[in-house]
């Protein structure tokens, strides 16, 4: 029989799809919107524009070569420790590109940027560069991030295994090209987009399983894949990742109860997670969002409009049917009696599908103009009913329209914010803010899962403060001493 925690290695492989021939503009400003993406069928609402836009980019660059060496062949680092094990095209970068890593990054110009394209092509084919209009807008624009700018990337590169990835980042570093690395698009703080133009490398293609293997161990040396996670692309490319498999349960059941106030439907589910009743996820959705489900009508069915919890459960059957006992229990002494509850595995769908449409109702119900704001936090789970009930305060106190989503029994919370783009985004700015600073108030995290990008940049700094930034900075201009990859997120250049 097979070993249930064998784990599965990924990478790529498989030919290229055909894509769009170049056509689009080379300098690549935010000024056209797209009808349709062959990648992501996304139509934004109207473009955003940050502060983060006066980084000097390849527009106004006359591009001097920082660092360039003779010397500088590009090395593959594997990490293979814990649970993740991935391949990253970094850089074994020579004195000269070392001592100049404190200078301030500049790109390549436009020219060098084309004769990049021209180089990617001859390497990898034809059809493995994009500058066509729409395919740059999805891979720099996201209709549902909070920050959008108004660069694109030049160019899109679709490598399909590592060895590609790798030539594309040494042509990359050739010409002092920024790499932006992109997997699903589906980040929500600006992580992907590119500030100071570049390519993004979309990893479409690198979707394979390369092996299963038995688990392997190793606890020595640096963690180097803790080094990566978090790092969002500002440190290197993952080309390859290694997953631990669980054995799937032989039973699964779906429970929805609906709480009077939001606090009481928060306090529940702490009170679930501390008596370690095991469930596979707990999610608070709050009243407003409730509404906006019916209102959309995505789910086929009629939600009570009040704070719900969503829990799944798994397990073997006897598992699930104590644990659904228990957590009845638990809502019964938190107020709430009443409890939907399924195992028929269609059935289950259709309870947990209020949580699934809830992002994309609220994006439904835009007018021309809106726009939607969603970011999270996190903080111990002592906290979390209490944080959840005055950022709810909050937004009803700016008259703000929005709503909340948590998986709550992580302490982690979202909140979606519908508003004007030209009329309320300071006061949407503003709230978020005292958001954050109630979470690190109460000992918590800028962002439980969204991450930093360029969004929570400043919060970032509010959370860890000069020190632990300064080491960041440093571990990333000795492993990219151009400061090419992905630049601009998390932190900003500092000499
Ligand atoms: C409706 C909705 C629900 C969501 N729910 C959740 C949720 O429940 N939990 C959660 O954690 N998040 C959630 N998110 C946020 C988002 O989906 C996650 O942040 C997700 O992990 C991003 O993955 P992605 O593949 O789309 O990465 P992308 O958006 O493509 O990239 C994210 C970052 O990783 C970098 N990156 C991408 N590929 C590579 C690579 N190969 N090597 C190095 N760096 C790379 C990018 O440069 C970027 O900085 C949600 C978002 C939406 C829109």
């Amino acid at each position: 029989m097979a070993n249930p925690l064998r784990r599965i290695h990924c990478h790529g492989g498989r030919p290229c799809r055909r894509l769009a021939s170049r056509g689009g503009p080379i300098n690549s400003t935010f000024s056209h919107r797209a009808s349709s993406s062959p990648l992501r069928a996304a139509e934004p609402s109207s473009p955003r524009w940050s502060s983060h836009s006066s980084v000097p980019g390849p527009q106004s660059v006359a591009a001097p070569q920082i660092g360039r060496s003779s010397t500088s062949p590009l090395a593959l680092l594997g990490i293979g420790l814990g649970l993740l094990a991935g391949a990253v095209a970094g850089w074994a970068f020579s004195t000269s590109d070392r001592k100049q890593g404190s200078a301030k990054p500049q790109y390549a110009t436009i020219a060098q940027m084309e004769q990049a394209i021209t180089e990617v092509q001859r390497a990898l084919g034809e059809d493995s560069v994009s500058t066509d209009s729409e395919i740059l807008l999805a891979h720099g624009y996201s209709e549902w991030s909070t920050v959008n700018i108004d660069r694109l990337p030049v160019a899109v590169v679709f490598p399909s295994s590592t060895e590609e990835v790798s030539t594309v980042a040494k042509i990359c570093h050739k010409y002092n090209i920024p790499i932006i690395p992109f997997s699903g698009g589906s980040s929500v703080e600006g992580n992907f987009s590119a500030p100071v133009g570049g390519f993004s490398v979309d990893f479409m293609n690198m979707n394979q399983i390369v092996k299963f293997r038995p688990e392997e161990k190793s606890s020595a040396g640096y963690n180097l894949n803790s080094l990566f996670v978090g790092s969002e692309g500002t440190l290197g490319l993952v080309t390859e990742a290694t997953l631990k498999l669980a054995p799937a349960p032989t039973s699964t059941g779906v429970a929805v109860i609906s709480f009077p106030t939001i606090k009481s439907a928060a306090s529940m589910a702490v009170d679930v997670v501390r008596k370690g009743i095991v469930v596979g996820a707990i999610e608070i959705l709050d009243d407003v969002q409730m509404k906006v489900i019916n209102k959309i009508g995505a789910t086929g069915r009629t939600w009570r409009e009040e704070p719900t919890l969503f829990i799944k459960f798994t397990g073997d059957q006897d598992v699930v049917d104590h644990n659904i006992k228990l957590v009845q229990k638990v809502a019964r002494e938190h107020g709430s009696p009443k409890m939907e509850f399924e195992n028929d595995a269609e059935k289950q769908k259709v309870l947990w599908s209020a949580r699934k449409e809830a992002l994309w109702s609220m994006l439904a119900l835009r007018t021309s103009g809106s726009e939607v704001w969603t970011t999270d936090v996190a903080v111990p789970l002592s906290r979390v009913a209490e944080l959840i009930e005055c950022s709810k305060k909050d937004l009803d106190n700016l008259n703000l329209f929005g709503s909340i989503i948590g998986h709550v029994g992580d302490g982690n919370f979202h909140e979606t914010i519908l508003f004007d783009g030209a009329k309320e985004r300071q006061r949407v700015e503003q709230s978020v803010h005292r958001m954050v600073r109630r979470a690190l108030d109460m000992e918590g995290t800028c962002t439980g899962e969204h991450g930093v990008g360029l969004g929570k940049i400043d919060s970032l700094q509010d959370e860890l403060g000069d020190a632990p930034l300064s080491v960041m900075r440093a571990i990333k201009t000795s492993l990219d001493p151009k400061w090419l990859m992905n630049p601009g997120k998390i932190f900003h250049f500092q000499q």
